[in-house]
C-alpha cells in the first residue's frame, strides 16, 4: 500500500519522493480530505484552497 503525501506548502498530493515536485516544499503524511480539482476557475474548493491549477490536493494539512 502506498502512503500518499501532501505538500505543506501548496497542498498538492504527491505519490512519491521526499520533496514536492511542484514547489519543492516539505511533504507530510498528516493530511485529510482529498480534493480533485479539474476546473480551478469554476471550483469553490479551489478558491477555498487558493489553488489555480488542476490536480489532487489535500483539504487539511496537519501540523
Ligand atoms: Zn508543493
Amino acid at each position: 500500500m502506498t502512503t500518499l503525501k501532501a505538500c505543506k506548502n501548496c497542498k498538492r498530493i504527491v505519490e512519491k519522493g521526499r520533496k514536492c515536485p511542484y514547489c519543492g516544499g516539505e511533504l507530510t503524511t498528516n493530511w485529510k480530505g482529498l480534493a480533485i480539482i479539474i476546473n480551478p476557475e469554476q471550483s469553490e474548493i479551489a478558491k477555498l484552497l487558493g489553488v489555480s491549477s488542476p490536480g489532487k490536493y489535500a483539504i487539511r494539512i496537519g501540523k
